[in-house]
Order: C-alpha cells, then structure tokens, then sequence
C-alpha cells in the first residue's frame, strides 16, 4: 500500500509558488508497537505552515523534501495503540499526506456525536476557534459596550472572532478584500459594517463608521491594515495581535507600524499572544464554542479542495484570499 505526501522542494524567496513543492509517493510504513495507521481525511490549511519555510521561523523550518506540516483530522485503519482501535477519527500532527503512521500518544480522540470530526480543524479547532475565542474573549477582554474591528475578517480566524465578539454584544465592523466578501461579512458572519480594504480607503471608512474610534482591533494582517487602524484607536483602546500575514513572505524585515506612537497618545495597550498560551483552557473554550454552535450563534463555512495533489494551491491561496470561512484539504 502507498501513501502521496507533499514535500518542499525549494524554500521559497518570497511568494510562494507551486513549483516549491513537490508530490511524492512511497510504501506505507510497518506499524511499530504504538503506533496507529490512519486515513487522513482533512488537513488544516494553516498561515504558520508557510512560515516554516522560512529561516528561523517560531514553528520551526522545514527540511527540503520532508513532508510538510500541518494539522489534520484522520480515521485508524490499524492500531497497535491501546485505546485507539479501527474507526476512530483523531486529531494531530499529520502532516501533508494521505496517510500517517503516528505514534498513538500523539493523538487526540474526537467524540462525533454532534459535530462533524472536521470541526476540530474549524470552529473547535485550536488554530481557528480557540485562536479567535482566546483573542477576542481573553486578550482582547471585549464587552459589550465596545467597537471591535477585525482584519482578515473572511477568513477562518477572522469570521470567528467577528461572530465571537457579537456574542459578547460588540458593535463588529470586518474588513476584507472585495465586495463579495465584504457582502459576505454582513450576511452570513452577521458584522454591522465591512470595509473592503482592497477598494476603499480603511482610514476614512473607520472615521465614518466609527467617529468615536475603535475599542479593540483585533489584527490577522498587520502592515496598512494595523497601520490605518492605529490612526482610530480610542482613548484606552486594545491591540489585539493575533498575526500578521501580509508579512509572511517579506524576504526581508517585517515591516512594523508607523503609527505605533498613536499607542502612547491614545493610552492603548498592544498586545499580542499564541493560542498555545491558553492550553490549559482548550477544553473549556470549546465548551463554550460548541454552546454557541449548537445554539445557532456560531458558524463557520467551510471551503474544502479535494486531493492531495490540491495543498499546494491551498496554501497559496491562503494568501492570495482565494477562498472564504476555512480552508480545508481532503486528501
Ligand atoms: P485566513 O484568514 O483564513 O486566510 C488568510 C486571509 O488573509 C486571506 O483570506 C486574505 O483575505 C488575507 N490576506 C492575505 N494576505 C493579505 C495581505 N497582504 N493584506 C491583507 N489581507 C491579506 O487564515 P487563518 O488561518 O484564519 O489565519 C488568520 C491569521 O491568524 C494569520 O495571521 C495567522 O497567522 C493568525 N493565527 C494566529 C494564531 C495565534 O496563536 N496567534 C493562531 C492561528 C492563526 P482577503 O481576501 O480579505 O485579503
């Protein structure tokens, strides 16, 4: 039996393309003692996994024609793992790649009974759910009284963090690149406004949407984006750094803001965070997530690309902002 993974080729010197990855195929491993053969059935299309092929990156970086990582959903075929048996859809490291063999420990068990297994890469899914809810409720400490705006607001962090915030009764404006996904923003994540930054001018937009200023930015951007929000900032106002992926595949120094003293004048505070700081809460917040998706307050659309040989094009599409809500590979 084989399995196809996707390996890097090139490490890429700015934007990614295609050619940089490659597609191969090889014999499955021999199940070592606790070791699980699995299926994988999604992976998690992720910013950080084009970080690691850069040098020094926080996530590590990847070695030329290893697999490349990334986060996924996967059933057992096989198990030499006590309390894992054939069926079983699990969470964890798998990889790029059709198949994994994964030592067992590794893994994480999904109850399926009321949300579908991929939910744990979406809503429930530690790089997109608890990453927004951590941001929004914990950084970000959003109340109800508060004007919270989001960047990349489209996107699967950022469509959760603007229906998170709705919840905590903030008034939520998003903004995106386009019309239709602007559009999107206040029909299915249910925003009060949406700035398509890629048509109008976010500074003016933000002065007419919110003459008072902003409570919370809560940033997936950085760059214009963080920079133009900086220039709205309430007296008080709170930063929220969740990412910055316009300047992922900068080759050379990330640009930082150049209305940072906006911060002092306004007695803000940026502050940024991983979701790993939260660890010992995951169980908690998806909880309180899945509470709000069962009660109707939460969703997350799912765009989902067919075939393995699709990751490639998945992760640059990341970045070009071809897709909407969560972007998923079924290999
Ligand atoms: P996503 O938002 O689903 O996709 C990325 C979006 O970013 C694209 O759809 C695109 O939307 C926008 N974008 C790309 N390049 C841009 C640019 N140059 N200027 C403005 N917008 C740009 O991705 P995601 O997985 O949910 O990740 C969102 C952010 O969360 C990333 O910055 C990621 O690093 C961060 N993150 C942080 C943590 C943490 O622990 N702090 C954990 C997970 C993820 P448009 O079409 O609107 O341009």
């Amino acid at each position: 039996m084989k399995l196809q993974r996707v390996v890097l080729k090139e490490y890429p010197k700015g934007e990614l393309q295609a050619e940089h990855m490659a597609i191969i195929e090889e014999a499955i491993p021999e199940l070592a003692e606790d070791q699980v053969l699995l299926q994988v059935e999604h992976l998690s299309i992720d910013a950080f996994i084009r970080t690691t092929f850069n040098e020094g990156a926080f996530h590590g970086t990847a070695d030329l024609g290893q697999p490349i990582v990334a986060l996924g959903i996967g059933r057992v075929i096989d198990s030499r793992f006590d309390g894992l048996n054939q069926g079983d859809a699990v969470f964890g490291p798998m990889g790029a790649q059709t198949h994994a063999v994964l030592p067992g420990a590794m893994l994480q068990k999904i109850d399926e009974d009321e949300l579908p297994a991929r939910a744990h890469l979406g809503v429930l899914g530690v790089t997109t759910g608890l990453t927004a809810y951590a941001g929004i409720v914990r950084v970000g400490e959003v109340q109800a009284s508060d004007v919270v705006v989001v960047s990349a607001a489209a996107g699967a962090v950022g469509s959760c963090a603007c229906q998170i915030a709705k919840n905590c009764g903030a008034r939520v404006i998003g903004i995106a690149g386009g019309s239709e996904k602007c559009q999107f923003l206040i029909d299915e994540i249910g925003c009060d406004d949406a700035i398509d930054y890629k048509h109008e001018d976010i500074d003016e937009r933000l002065k007419a949407l919110a003459p008072d200023g902003l409570d919370v930015f809560f940033d997936n951007v950085g760059g214009a984006v963080l920079d133009a929000a900086l220039l709205n900032l309430k007296e008080g106002a709170r930063v929220v750094i969740c990412g910055a992926i316009s300047q992922y595949e900068r080759t050379g120094d990330v640009k930082g803001p150049t209305n940072y003293l906006k911060i002092p004048e306004r007695n803000a505070s940026m502050l940024g965070y991983t979701v790993f700081r939260f660890a010992e809460e995951y169980d908690q917040i998806r909880e309180a997530l899945a509470e709000w998706v069962l009660a109707g307050q939460l969703a997350l659309p799912e765009q989902v690309e067919e075939g393995i040989e699709q990751f490639p094009d998945a992760l640059i599409k990341l970045f070009s902002g071809g897709h909407k809500g969560k972007l998923l590979v079924a290999p």
